[in-house]
């Protein structure tokens, strides 16, 4: 496989003064009560905000160039934070002592686990394809980098003719809409799927499917803010599409009820572009962890576990929104019954707090 890693400009640490504005506020707040509440009783100390003085990364120019036969892709960072909350976000779903297994065996810190938010860029030539918004600006203070990081590239807004994506979760859909309400990718076609649209405009279905208010709240207002403005413009797909040649919609169902991943394919070469399909390398070794965000839990652990079987069966690369290390990219390999995340590099390590 050829990929070529043409660049990458580490990201830098900075230690963030306004982490307990994040934790004042909505995500971080909401995942650290959850995250305390279930992961009883060790982690319960560690989740509270206070014991979270976590060095924050700073996540500008993180950037990473590959290639996938004859187009040209990018991993992009909209940002990342390190914080015992994602160890909620990541648990919350999942029996105590299947999450105590998991970190043990894998010699995880549950205190400094790493959130990224990375989109992918393809240039097929034809097309300029944007997978995922990102949080979009002022939601927290480590995210919100994309377009700049973006414009660094030399990528302009107005350059992505398709915006792809995934479902529709906050921190995927942040960025489809400016500061003015107008779509923040001018001249470009926004695609998702048919399923993930019905389910987060029908508000009695959230409700049922999300039962903790705060939480539903937080991510209905994404929804109001980011997608119903393109109610009028997005084109609803169902899967096994061919969205431009070399892009092909995969099934994907249970993080929520329309999650869709990516295949793109060029020459003899293929990128897997898995979304929300496990959250951390940790979900690869250990696929019937359920987090917070996991609407359908019981549909997401069959289908996580079908398309990791595949992407080990069929090769290639793969790409994960949230894994850490940056850039989130590796290959897949079967270990048994369950799989190994193989990063292709190393990214900004986590670091000690
Ligand atoms: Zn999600
Ligand atoms: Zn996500």
């Amino acid at each position: 496989m050829g990929t070529r890693y043409e660049h990458m400009r580490s990201a830098s640490l900075r230690r963030s003064p306004t982490r307990r504005q994040i934790l004042a506020g909505t995500t971080g707040a909401f995942v650290a009560t959850v995250g305390s509440r279930v992961i009883q009783p060790a982690m319960a100390h560690d989740a509270s905000p206070a014991a979270s003085p976590n060095v924050q990364p700073d996540m500008t120019g993180a950037v990473h160039r590959f290639q996938i036969g004859s187009f040209a892709c990018l991993n992009v960072s909209d940002g990342a934070s390190i914080s015992p909350d994602t160890a909620g976000l990541l648990f919350a779903g999942s029996p105590p002592e299947q999450v105590a297994e998991a970190l043990g065996s894998t010699g995880t810190d549950p205190t400094t686990l790493a959130n990224h938010h990375t989109s992918t860029v393809i240039d097929t030539g034809d097309h300029l394809v944007l997978v995922d918004t990102g949080f979009g600006p002022g939601v927290s203070p480590t995210d919100g980098l994309l377009p700049g990081n973006l414009q660094a590239e030399g990528i302009a807004a107005g350059d992505i003719d398709l915006v792809i994506i995934t479902h529709g979760h906050g921190d995927h859909i942040g960025g489809n809409i400016d500061a003015d309400g107008n779509p923040a990718y001018p001249n470009a076609r926004y695609v998702m799927s048919q399923e993930d649209w019905d389910f987060w405009t029908d508000r009695p279905r959230v409700e049922e499917a999300i039962p903790i208010p705060d939480f539903r709240d937080l991510l209905l207002g994404f929804v109001e803010r980011q997608l119903l403005p393109l109610a009028d413009r997005i084109e609803l797909i169902g899967y096994g599409e061919e969205i431009v040649p070399g892009i092909t919609s995969i099934a994907a169902q249970g993080h929520t009820p329309g999650h869709m991943a990516l295949l793109v394919q060029s020459d003899d070469e293929q990128l897997w572009i898995a979304g929300d399909v496990a959250l951390h390398p940790i979900n690869l070794p250990f696929p019937d962890l359920i987090g917070l965000p996991d609407v359908e839990p019981e549909r997401m652990i069959e289908t996580r576990k079908r398309l990791l079987g595949r992407m080990a069966g069929e090769g290639g690369f793969a790409t994960f929104y949230h894994f850490e290390p940056f850039p989130g990219l590796g290959h897949i390999v079967a270990q048994g019954e369950t799989w190994q995340w193989e990063p292709v590099m190393d990214g900004p390590a986590t670091p000690a707090s």
